[in-house]
């Protein structure tokens, strides 16, 4: 069963490994024993109420590069808004709002997705700074939380939030009882032609459900054997110069499908 993926997103400095780490704790994720991307983990598990999430830090994604702050944003949202059930927003309660800190905003309330702001560096006790106030501004439906990632406070008013803003996510998971299987391995092994050819000698109808990406990649099949969803691992849309970023952002792609899957299907070109 697939468990909800939070992501992190915010500008550089903001404190978003920090909370990460925090979230996740001693866990250790696959992400970090996978040669290439062994430095910056990027994918990791953690558990609140019950309830187990799975949490991307979207700035481990993108490498140090001299990209304008707006594109790695731009980035960091798209997998955000692609990849997860909830996106924490975080800044930086000492720099105040800043103007990336709005633009950011406005790519993130176009995904529909529930947004915690997340006002992070608030390390005294008792009253939060006056500065925090001004994160109203950015109009989310869910009011600023105050945190300081380094201490660990306010990490909880973060997960109960995020708990609150999944609502039936639960339940509707549950409908789903078809047979989940990821297809993976290497870029041009052959995972996406498998599943077409499978697809194609059942001659059955085939939905390609519209939405995220996660479903836009997921292949619907019922026949007498079951319900079958193929999870296609290769339905990477993004086109990009830098190839660590595309590497990075496969590798974890590819978990999240391994993570759903109740079967993977591993392809390797003979
Ligand atoms: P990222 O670029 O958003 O991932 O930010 P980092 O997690 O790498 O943190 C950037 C800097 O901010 C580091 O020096 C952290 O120690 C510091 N930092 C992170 N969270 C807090 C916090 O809650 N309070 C304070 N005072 N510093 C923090
Ligand atoms: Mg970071």
């Amino acid at each position: 069963m697939s468990r909800p993926v939070i992501a992190i997103v915010g500008r550089p400095n903001v404190g978003k490994s920090t909370l990460f780490n925090k979230l996740i704790g001693e866990r250790r994720s696959i992400v970090e024993d996978t040669p290439g991307v062994t430095r910056d983990r990027i994918y990791g598990v953690t558990e609140w109420r019950g309830r187990k999430f799975s949490v991307i830090d979207t700035g481990g994604i993108e490498p140090k590069t001299d990209d304008i702050i707006l594109k790695q944003m731009r980035f960091q949202a798209e997998i955000a808004i692609e990849s997860a059930d909830v996106i924490l927003f975080m800044c930086d309660v000492r720099t105040g709002l800043t103007a990336d800190d709005k633009d950011i905003a406005i790519m993130l309330q176009k995904s529909q997705k529930p947004v915690v702001p997340c006002i992070n560096k608030c390390d005294s006790v008792g009253a939060v700074p006056f500065e925090f106030y001004e994160f109203y501004e950015l109009g989310f439906a869910i009011e600023p939380i105050a945190l300081s990632s380094v201490h660990g406070s306010g990490t909880g008013d973060i997960l109960d939030a995020v708990v609150d803003s999944l609502g039936e996510y639960a339940e509707e998971d549950d409908d789903d009882d078809s047979i989940k299987v990821a297809v993976i391995g290497k870029p041009n092994a052959g995972k996406s032609s498998i599943i077409n050819k499978i697809i194609g000698q059942e001659r059955l109808i085939v939905s390609n459900i519209a939405g995220t990406t996660r479903d836009a990649v997921d292949t619907h099949l019922e026949n007498e054997h079951g319900k079958f969803t193929f999870i296609d691992t290769a339905g990477i849309r993004r086109s990009s110069k830098i190839n660590d970023k595309i590497e990075k952002y496969s590798v974890l792609r590819a978990h999240m499908a391994v993570e759903r899957a109740d079967v993977c299907l591993i392809m390797i070109d003979a």
